[in-house]
Formats: structure tokens, sequence, C-alpha cells
């Protein structure tokens, strides 16, 4: 390992201070399916031809109800809603069914998690010691490529049955990337040349790594999520730039691999998206306590690669205000974990009159796809954006909610996502996840629209499945409009926190009422009940 000391800390540490649906009537749509939907009509519904119009193409002359450009979730759950409204219906897969989500992100990011979680646990001799389980002398080993490989081979498995899905509901799946041509409802297959048309098409090209200037990836000691997720190595000494959810999860497991972590962070603060007291918590339980540092308010303004065993990975920071270098760090692996980007570069959008913002392509509530992010822009007919492109919550379950929601309103059923209720996790030991705006973003739109913010809590360290389990840290928190007892956002960090926020993320959706949840039965002994003592105490209750 590379001596684990700043050098060059010539500059001053100044402050630290401180980042419409025209549906054609051959289109038939399934009765039997049409989920309540949320009327939510977008005040522009001016729609633009602009260079796409042509004149209206007559049905025969359609290859497909819809052509999906793009097989990520966001696409998959598209294609697959869109069969089951019996519409034709083309995916184009740039020879990546499952997209990032399966293939680079969630799925062998989540292998990666289980396989070092069990490595972690199974070295804390006293929490093993506390269940009355003894670790022997020799202790616990791990198989890097081993991990490696179940990483990939999930990812592999679940790619195919996405395949299979595709295939056996009658997709035609193009393999080739998809381009616009700027003509009404054509896409093209930019390997072969093959032009296919489409009464409507939905965009859902996803997101790619961010990388910042000055920082140079090798794919090897300074990688992006992709690199790491291959786990070619395990560094001794690896700093993760960004402490968003991506970097939390890989410090999580590269701590439990043996690693030590330095976190460069940009904001003031450590994981500065997340609620502030949750991430206190989390600085307790995923940071102090485990080999893992930070540096907060500085850029990783200089990175460049080294030579594994040979030289180390420099890392040139400044003061994220006064731009000063402050310090240099030379460590064995850098991961850049900065944030993505969308990945509509080169797919003809120019070419459509559609202007993009930092590649984000704008929509309205209903996915259909804007001119630009002006407040003067026009629908762009029959052409829809999902998922990660749109920029609106860069999530896998997100982008497949939108591309249901896209053929709803392909098929004439007007739909909106409610994006306040859908969930998000952290999937480090313990889990953290949420539903809704942080206490801080609650408290002001509370102000703003003239209601008072409610709060209660619920404890692990008061629930018996979690001390049953030797796992007694945590909180949820939950936040409720005092007047009407509408739950707004609820807050977990502990263990299994990405599956209790489910029924909380319900209860957002369909506006249930702290007082109903309160009189809701909970298995016992279960986790749930941490949110049955919140809910309970939302109205003056106490549980067991
Ligand atoms: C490390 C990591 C961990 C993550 N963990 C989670 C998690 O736990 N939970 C969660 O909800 N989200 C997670 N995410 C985010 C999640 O992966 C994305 O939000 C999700 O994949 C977005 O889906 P999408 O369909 O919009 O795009 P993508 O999954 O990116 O899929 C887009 C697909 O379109 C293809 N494509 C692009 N352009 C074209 C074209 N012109 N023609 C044909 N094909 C094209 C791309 O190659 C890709 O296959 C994680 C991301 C990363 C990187």
């Amino acid at each position: 390992m590379f001596a684990r000391t700043a050098l060059l800390s010539l500059a001053l540490y100044a402050s630290t201070t401180a980042f419409s649906f025209t549906p054609s009537s051959s289109i038939s749509t399934r009765a039997a399916f049409a989920p309540s939907t949320t009327l939510n009509v977008p005040s522009a519904v001016r729609t633009t031809s602009l260079r796409m119009a042509e004149e209206e193409a007559s049905d025969s002359e359609y290859d497909y109800d819809v052509i999906i450009v793009g097989c990520g979730v966001g696409g998959h759950g598209a294609a697959l809603h869109s069969r089951a409204q019996s519409l034709s219906t083309a995916v184009f897969s740039g020879n990546d069914v499952g997209g990032t989500c399966v293939n680079r992100g969630c799925v062998p990011s989540k292998a990666l998690l289980a396989a070092s979680g069990r490595v972690r646990d199974m070295q804390d001799a006293s929490h093993l010691e506390s269940l009355g389980i003894t670790v022997e002398e020799g202790g616990v080993s791990y198989s890097r490529e081993g991990i490696a490989n179940h990483a990939k081979d999930l990812a592999n498995k679940v790619k195919g049955n996405l395949e299979m899905s595709l295939v056996g509901l009658g997709v035609d799946v193009v393999e080739g990337r998809g381009v616009l041509t700027g003509k009404t409802g054509e896409v093209m297959d930019q390997s072969t040349g093959k032009v296919y048309k489409a009464k409507n098409i939905i965009l859902a090209p996803g997101s790619v790594p961010f990388v910042p200037p000055g920082v140079t990836v090798d794919e090897k000691t300074v990688y992006t999520s992709d690199g790491a997720l291959e786990l070619n190595s395990v560094p001794e000494w690896v700093a993760i730039i960004g402490s968003g959810y991506i970097g939390l999860e890989f410090s999580d497991v590269y701590t439990a691999l043996g690693s030590e972590v330095t976190f460069i962070e940009a904001m003031d603060d450590i994981m500065p998206t997340f609620d502030r007291e949750i991430a206190k918590l989390a600085e307790r339980l995923l940071i102090r306590d485990r080999a893992i540092d930070y540096r907060t308010g500085v850029f990783a303004s200089e990175v460049t690669p080294g030579i594994p065993g040979e030289k180390p990975v420099t890392i040139k920071m400044i003061d994220a205000k006064t731009k000063e270098h402050v310090e240099t760090l030379e460590v064995d692996a850098a991961m850049v974990a900065t944030g993505r980007v969308p990945n509509t570069n080169d797919m003809g959008l120019e070419d459509c009159g559609i202007e993009t913002n930092r590649g984000f392509i704008a929509v309205n509530d209903k996915m259909e796809v804007l001119t630009s992010h002006e407040d003067d822009a026009e629908v762009v007919a029959n052409v829809y954006c999902i998922g990660d492109a749109n920029g609106k919550m860069m999530l896998a379950h997100a982008a497949s909610a939108q591309g249901i929601s896209a053929i709803e309103n392909i098929v004439g059923r007007e739909h909106t996502v409610n994006h306040d209720a859908i969930p998000a996790a952290c999937f480090t030991h313990p889990e953290i996840a949420m539903v809704g705006p942080t206490e801080e973003q609650c408290k002001e739109r509370a102000e703003k629209e003239g209601w008072t913010m409610g709060k209660s809590q619920g404890n692990f360290r008061a629930n018996s499945k979690a001390l049953a389990e030797g796992e007694g840290n945590g909180i949820a928190k939950v936040l409720f409009n005092q007047e009407t007892g509408e739950v707004v956002a609820v807050h977990i960090i502990g263990i299994h926190a990405a599956d209790l926020i489910q029924e909380c993320s319900n209860a957002v959706a369909a506006g249930t009422t702290v007082q109903e949840l309160s009189m809701m039965v909970h298995t016992h002994p279960t986790l749930c009940e941490v949110l049955d003592e919140a809910f309970k105490g939302a109205v003056g209750m106490s549980a067991h």
C-alpha cells in the first residue's frame, strides 16, 4: 500500500467550506388492464411536428405500433406493457438487453454487496460471539474471483431471463443501435442502415458514468462503477470520489473485503443528498466504525492512473470554493462515483428538433418529449422518453414505471407517474431507504404550502427481530402532514430498510394517513414493527 499520507499540502487549508395521444383506432387495448390513473394533464398540450412532420402516414405504412430505443429496465418494462396492450412492438437493444441495471448497475452491485456482506458478518467476531458463535483461528477468507464471478453470472442470468421474456411475448428485438432519422416515426438500425417505422417511439437510452474534467479513467487503477463491478482487484487503499449511493455501496463492499477507503466529496457534507439526520447516523454506522475517512468541500481536480504495485494513482484536490490546491493523495486505486449523464449523444435528436440540457431530454408528465427545457417548449408528437435519459429520477424501478406510463398514454389512458411515491434505497449494511423529500425539504414544502409537518420515529433497538439478529442500530422516521395525517416522507436506516420502505411508499401513493396506518396490524415479531412504532407514535399511541 502506498503511504497513507497526504502529500504536498502546501496550500493553506483556508476554509474547507466548501455542489397526445393520437392512437389510431387499429390499436387494440385490453380493457381488462386499466389501472387507476392520476390525471394531471400538463399545460403544454401544443404539439409540434417540427422537422419530424411529414404527411400523416397511414397505418399500413407502419411496421410497428411502438418502437422502443434502448432495452434497459425502462425499455424492457415498456416493451412488456406494450405487448400486454396487444401493440406490435420492436425494441432496439444495442446488444445490451438489461442495460445498466442488469449488466453494470443494480444487479451485479447487489451481488457484490451480498457476498462481501457475508464476509463482513463472518469477520465480526464480537457480533458472532454475541449470538453464541465462535470464529475459529485462521479467520475468514474469500476468493476475489469467486465473488466477481458471482456478480457476472447473476447479471448474465438476469439478462437471459429478460431476453426470454421479450421473445416469449412477441417483441421483435433489433440488436443494433437505434437512431432517429428526422422523419416522423422512423428509427434506423445504425449497423445495417435498415429503417423501421412506428406510430410511436419511446426513447430509453439510459445513462453512462460521469467523469469530471481532469480525471483520467483507465478502468484499471482509476475506474467508474463499470470497472469497479468487475472486481479485478481489491486495492489496499481506494479513494472514492463522490459519496452518493453508488460510492457508499462500494465503500461497503471494499471495507468488507479489507480495503481502506477515503471519500473525496465536493459538498460541505458527506452523503450530501441524504436526509441530514439519516446521514449523521450513517456516518456513525457506515463510516466512523470502519476503515474509512473522508475529505469534504474539495474537488478531485486531477486524477492520474497508476501501475498496480509500481506507481500510485495520484489525486490532486482543490478547494471547492477557492479552487486552491489543498492536498495530493497517492492511493492504490480511485473509483469515480460522481454521478451519471444521459446516454443521448448521436441519437439524431437534433435532426428532430429536440434540444437537450446537459444531454437530458425534456418530457412532460405524460413522458412525451418536449422540444426543449424552455417554458415555450412544444410536445413532439408520438415521441416519448423514459428512464435515466429524462433525469426525473435515475432509478431502475422509476424507469420501468415511466415505461408503463408511456404505454398507458399511447393507448389513450392518460397517466402520470407519482414520483413523490417512488422509494429509493442504498444497499449498504445496514441499508438506507427513503420515500419522499428529506426532512429539510419537507419543512420548506410545509412552510410554502401552509401546513404543519409532524415527525415520529421508530427504533430498531426496541425491535425484537432486529435484536435477535444483533442488529439494533437504526431508526425509521415518518414525516407527515399534521392537519390531514397524510404521510409525506419516510427515511429508514437499519437492517432490511430497503424492504421496509415499500409499505411507506404504498402509503404515500395511496394518501394513507398515520391514523389509518396506526390501526393496521403488523406481524410480530418482524422488522415492520419499527414502522408500527413510528405510525402509532404519530397519533400518540404506544407500540408494545
Ligand atoms: C453501480 C450502480 C448501481 C445501481 N443500483 C441501483 C439500485 O440498487 N436500484 C435502482 O433502482 N437503481 C440503481 N442504479 C440505477 C439504475 O441502474 C438506472 O437507473 C437504470 O438502469 C436506468 O434504466 P434505463 O432503462 O433508463 O437505462 P439503462 O439501464 O442505462 O438502459 C439503457 C439501454 O439502452 C441502450 N442504448 C442506448 N442508446 C441506444 C440506442 N441508440 N439504440 C439502442 N440501444 C441504446 C444502452 O446500451 C442500455 O442498454 C444503479 C446504477 C449503477 C451504475
